[in-house]
């Protein structure tokens, strides 16, 4: 479990003012890596019940803005958040349940692929998907 002080202490050096709800999205985040909006609002319930809706998806807005949360929304699936941040991973996205693991970039800074040609542009970011399907799925499929 991410302790309480902890998810102050990332707050605050994000310069961000500290507030219940912040720490506990914060937290949930940490806690359920690559989870939805859904699933973080439960999570945010168990150490506040009291906190609503709006003030944990302001909260997971202002997180991601902020850099201590990355959002990543595969297509077709809802957006996800982990505080794996900075390190240029990459997922593995299932296609049939939706699962999604984490990939060690090869290269560990970004753009760690250069396209063909960048037309110009000054690129800082390649975001890779890898589409699949799971050991689960795989395993239910072929019987
Ligand atoms: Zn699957
Ligand atoms: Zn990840």
């Amino acid at each position: 479990m991410s302790t309480t002080e902890g998810m102050q202490r990332r707050l605050r050096e994000a310069g961000l003012r500290v507030t219940r709800p912040r720490v506990a999205v914060l937290a949930a985040v940490a806690d359920h890596p690559h989870a939805d909006a859904g699933e973080l609002l439960a999570a945010a319930r168990e150490q506040l019940p009291d906190v609503s809706h709006q003030a944990v998806y302001d909260s997971l807005h202002t997180l991601t803005a902020a850099g201590l949360v990355r959002c990543i929304q595969p297509s077709g699936a809802t957006a996800r958040y982990e505080t794996r941040v900075g390190d240029n991973h990459h997922h593995l996205v299932c296609r049939s349940c939706g699962a999604i693991v984490d990939v060690d970039c090869e290269v560990g800074e970004a753009p760690c692929l250069t396209p063909a040609d960048d037309h110009g542009y000054a690129v800082d970011e390649a975001e890779i998907v890898y589409w699949g399907l799971c050991p689960e799925c795989r395993a239910t499929t072929t019987e």
